[in-house]
């Protein structure tokens, strides 16, 4: 790639294969390793955008194939592109789409052209390309375009891995020729192949040869468990280029961040903690919490002691217990900002722990505090 075009990588530290870096892009800089939260209609549901930027998160993800269907990609591009549109100033990266049109959309077909669906919302026909995905991200001008693939299902027989594979690397090709360089503005590519370690290699060939500006993982979090997830990543992040920042797509859980991280990974997304703060479900050094359980409904302890979010420093258990009995907005808006917040401070203590040396001890104290579980009521005297 020209080197006046594209995101930047810096690597400052490294402990063991884990890393702490920076990517430069047209919208700021990302520190590494990050988690961004999904923003999947242009909102982090419930969250004004400082919000969401008070929690730690340098950059969001946006999802193309919702942004495409409504409110389109051309009127956000007309609006002034996403950041403007969501008036989040800082680094966005759109998905290339092709994840959720299988996931979401009815009537799919693939062809080697590209997948022709239904909208999910009022069922109009639509044929999303390697091209018109490359068009799309950058209508809603995204910092971190993603190519455009197809996310192997799980399980697939090898054959079935390997075509899929093979028609993702031709994909990425197209992506990149299609792709508009310009400053600040990068091309991620995604790796497939399923759980199979020769197949995963010759797509981080393939990739390798087009040239991408960082290298995601994808494929992954499709049902393979933990344990596979993380052989995968084993014997696919040693062969990804050092120089360019590795994106574990789609996860993930704390504790499969933690031990993706110590592999090597630099960023990540999911829709956990925010899709959590609306179910009840909050997420602690010491596990989760589910918030409608009656055992909180006298609780005047916050969620975590320890968390200095806003739902944390003005807000008993109590209280949102009783917001979520009552179906009040409010109580998914502090668990959302508060699983925000809880997910960005494990970051930022990977990073100093990446940054000291001491990832080990981290990762140990980590665990130890998860295995503690949630301190009893009576134990903490209140
Ligand atoms: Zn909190």
């Amino acid at each position: 790639m020209n080197k006046d075009t594209g995101t930047k990588f810096s690597l400052h530290a490294q402990d063991g294969l884990a890393r702490r870096g920076q990517v430069t892009t047209a919208h700021g800089v990302i520190d590494t390793p990050a988690f961004m939260p999904v923003g999947t209609v242009g909102s982090v549901k419930g969250l004004l955008p400082e919000q969401v930027a008070a929690s730690g998160a340098q950059i969001l993800l946006g999802n193309t194939y919702h942004l495409m269907l409504r409110p389109g990609a051309e009127r956000v591009g007309r609006l002034g592109g996403l950041h403007r549109f969501m008036n989040w100033p800082g680094p966005i990266l759109t998905d290339s789409g092709g994840f959720q049109v299988m996931s979401l959309s009815a009537l799919r077909k693939m062809t080697e052209e590209g997948v022709t669906f239904r909208s999910h919302l009022d069922g109009s026909k639509h044929l999303l390309t390697p091209e018109l995905s490359m068009e799309i991200q950058h209508h809603l001008d995204a910092d971190i375009t993603m190519a455009f693939d197809e996310c192997t299902p799980f399980p697939a027989t090898y054959p079935e891995a390997e075509s899929s594979m093979e028609r993702s690397m031709r994909w990425a090709s197209r992506s990149k020729q299609a792709f508009q360089p310009r400053p600040g503005y990068g091309l991620f590519g995604i790796v497939q192949g399923s759980v199979h370690e020769d197949l995963r290699r010759r797509s981080v060939e393939a990739l390798i040869d087009i040239g991408f500006d960082g290298y995601a993982v994808g494929g992954l979090a499709v049902g393979e468990g933990q344990e596979t997830m993380l052989q995968v990543l084993d014997f696919t992040l040693p062969l990804l280029p050092a120089e360019h920042p590795r994106y574990l797509m789609g996860v993930g859980t704390p504790e499969d961040i933690v031990k993706a991280v110590q592999r090597g990974i630099d960023m990540f997304d999911c829709v956990i903690p925010t899709r959590a703060g609306r179910t009840a479900r909050g997420y602690t050094p010491r596990g989760t919490l589910n918030l409608r359980n009656a055992r909180h409904q006298e609780d005047s302890r916050p969620l975590d002691e320890a968390c200095s979010c806003p739902a944390c420093i003005g807000h008993s258990r109590a209280y949102i217990h009783h917001l979520f009995r009552a179906e009040e907005m409010l109580g998914p808006i502090l668990l959302t900002l508060h699983n925000l917040h809880y997910y960005q401070s494990l970051m930022s203590g990977l990073r100093q722990a990446i940054e000291e040396g001491a990832l080990d001890h981290f990762v140990q104290a980590f665990r130890e505090q998860q295995a503690l579980g949630d301190i009893p009521k009576t134990e903490a005297g209140t």
